[in-house]
């Protein structure tokens, strides 16, 4: 009884959500939160409406690459309220829920999942055409738990974004990723390979050219590659969406043409 009404909360929380993504990645530090935050300003820069929601509870940075760490959730009757970003983009992220922004977080499993669970049933998000799952480093309990419970709909998780940069050793993780996905029946909808290159001046320095593309053909069709740039990692840091700002056709065209492809 306890699950029937726990996926009825889900179902409820998620009725007016379109599609829902998850954004993942076997290690920390590779643009994960990057891509994800990026990503929804574009899409509501071409008027969608996107959710954010920010899991990596030992990590959330969605607030301050949403320029709205002074903000909270509030609870309303109909439930928690996201942040407003701006028009047509939201965000909840366990930032919100922690007293000092600096704090540091060590939650054991049952805590997280519990969390997980109040952020999957009590959030009332409005419609939404995408919501974007931020999720914590690696294949954890909280992976799980949020497929679990996203899958309350029957519709489940509609996609997963890998993450990745050129480093071997962050491949090996990407696989981890990919077989998550396919145990969970999740489909990878999109692999980025984050600061594909360097970008000093007029000239691109390659890193080792692994990496991302050491992957199987199937994945080799989705492989996006975003390079380094200083603009970006300025967006990100101000809280300002860097497809808009930047544009076509200007300094960050390839980041911006990349961003966009995804
Ligand atoms: P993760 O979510 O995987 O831990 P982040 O997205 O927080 O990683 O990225 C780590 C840092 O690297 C951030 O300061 C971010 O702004 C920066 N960064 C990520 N990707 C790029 C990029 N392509 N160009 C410039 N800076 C980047």
């Amino acid at each position: 009884k306890a699950k029937k009404l726990e996926s009825d909360a889900v179902l409820a929380c998620m009725e007016n959500v379109q599609r829902k993504v998850l954004v993942l990645s076997g290690k920390g530090g590779v643009g994960k939160s990057t891509v994800t935050c990026q990503l929804a300003y574009e899409l509501a820069s071409r008027g969608l409406s996107i959710g954010v929601l920010d899991v990596d509870i030992c990590g959330p940075s969605a607030p301050t690459m949403f320029g709205v760490t002074d903000r909270q959730i509030h609870h309303s009757r109909s439930g928690w309220s996201p942040v407003y970003v701006k028009e047509g983009l939201s965000v909840v992220s366990t930032a919100f829920m922690l007293e000092g922004g600096d704090e540091a977080v060590i939650w054991r499993g049952p805590r997280k999942n519990g969390l997980i669970k109040q952020f999957l049933t009590q959030v009332d998000w409005g419609h939404l055409d995408y919501l974007l799952v931020d999720t914590p480093p690696g294949t954890s309990d909280e992976h799980i738990s949020t497929v679990q419970y996203l899958r309350a709909d029957g519709a489940g998780v509609d996609g997963a974004i890998v993450v990745t940069t050129p480093e071997e050793v962050s491949m090996a993780d990407v696989r981890k990723e990919l077989s998550f996905c396919k145990k969970v029946k999740c489909d990878v909808v999109g692999v980025v390979e984050n600061m594909a290159q360097f970008k000093s001046g007029v000239e691109k320095v390659g890193f080792r050219s692994k990496g991302g593309e050491d992957v199987s053909e199937k994945v080799k069709e989705i492989l996006e590659k975003l390079p380094l740039d200083p603009n970006l990692l300025a967006c990100c840091e101000n809280g300002e969406g860097f497809t808009e700002k930047y544009g076509e056709g200007g300094e960050s065209e390839e980041a911006v043409s990349a961003l966009k492809a995804i």
